[in-house]
């Protein structure tokens, strides 16, 4: 008896990996032709400063809606492009894009940040400084509203590299983010060492602020170390005003999440812009 139920795990196990495989690979090839199409486009979710209750920066993040497949995450189907080696050429296109809709979003006395998402693949490109240099000049985006969100695995493989690389970009006023902090090595003992202006605590930690738990000490020693370094703080997947209000209480920079505004098409995040902030966050804290 016990040899049939190891055989049916086993075929499970099988037939898991069987169709998990064939998820990707049919991901990989509607990609391909979505990039040929060119069929994505980006929506844009605020950053609130809490001091100031206004906008300071739309991140980017990539939308894809298959015509057979349906739509699919980027969490999704972001790693298939990155092993596919397709992510270069999505990059390439996101990158441009978020800059022309920055450019579009700033015109006037605005100083919104774009935040785009890049992905460890891309930093691997020798030319990656360049590609960033050149799709500022074309797109007439100031460097100081660019900014770059990574993730710490960007680092594991090159990081003498990769550290120039972000100096270079820095030098310019392009501003490094250091993206999901809490879910990677988060050594706090490294962070000093990268040059970076910006880090963002993983809604992992964020979650269960509401509640009474070990995530809460985290999360303020987190801020007041990050301040020590002169890094800027932003809080990620914030959904209610509890969480919300111990954010304000542990002295975090800004905000991001549901409670806010959800990642919204181009057109409606001209919108938020008019909206004040202030009074919403200030309702939110009583
Ligand atoms: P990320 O960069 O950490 O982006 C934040 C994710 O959290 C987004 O998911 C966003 O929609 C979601 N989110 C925002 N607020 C809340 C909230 O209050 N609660 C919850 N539960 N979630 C919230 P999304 O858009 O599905 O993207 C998932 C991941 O895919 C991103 O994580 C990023 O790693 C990757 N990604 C998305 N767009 C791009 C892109 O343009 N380029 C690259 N390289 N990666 C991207
Ligand atoms: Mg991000
Ligand atoms: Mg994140
Ligand atoms: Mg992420």
């Amino acid at each position: 008896r016990s040899k049939s139920i190891g055989k049916n795990t086993i075929q499970f196990y099988q037939d898991f990996m069987r169709k998990d495989m064939l998820r990707r690979l049919s991901i990989e090839s509607h990609l391909r032709n979505a990039l040929k199409k060119n069929i994505f486009t980006l929506h844009y979710q605020p950053q609130i400063c809490l001091k100031t209750g206004t906008i300071r920066a739309f991140e980017a993040l990539i939308r894809w809606t298959d015509e057979e497949l349906g739509m699919i995450s980027p969490s999704e189907f972001i790693p298939v492009a990155e092993s596919a080696g397709l992510i270069v050429p999505l990059g390439e296109w996101i990158l441009k894009e978020a800059c022309k809709e920055a450019k579009r979003l700033n015109s006037g006395q605005n100083k919104i940040l774009m935040s785009v998402n890049i992905s460890a693949v891309q930093l691997k490109q020798l030319d990656f400084v360049d590609l960033v240099k050149n799709t500022l000049k074309e797109t007439g985006l100031k460097p100081e509203l660019l900014e770059l969100e990574v993730t710490e695995t960007t680092l594991i493989s090159s990081f003498e590299t990769t550290i120039s690389m972000f100096e270079e970009l820095r030098k310019i006023g392009v501003k490094i983010s250091l993206d999901d902090f809490g879910t990677g090595y988060s050594s706090l003992s490294y962070l000093k060492k990268l040059p970076i202006d910006t880090l963002k605590i993983d809604k992992s930690f964020i979650k269960d602020l509401d509640k009474e738990c070990i995530e809460k000490e985290i999360t303020e020693s987190i801020v007041a170390l990050v301040h020590k370094l002169n890094i800027e703080v932003i809080a990620e997947g914030v959904e209610n005003g509890k969480q919300l209000a111990y954010l304000m209480q542990c002295n975090c920079d800004n905000i991001q999440g549901f409670l806010i505004s959800k990642p919204v098409p181009a057109i409606s995040a001209k919108e938020l812009l008019n909206k004040n902030y202030m009074a919403y966050i200030g309702v939110q804290v009583s």
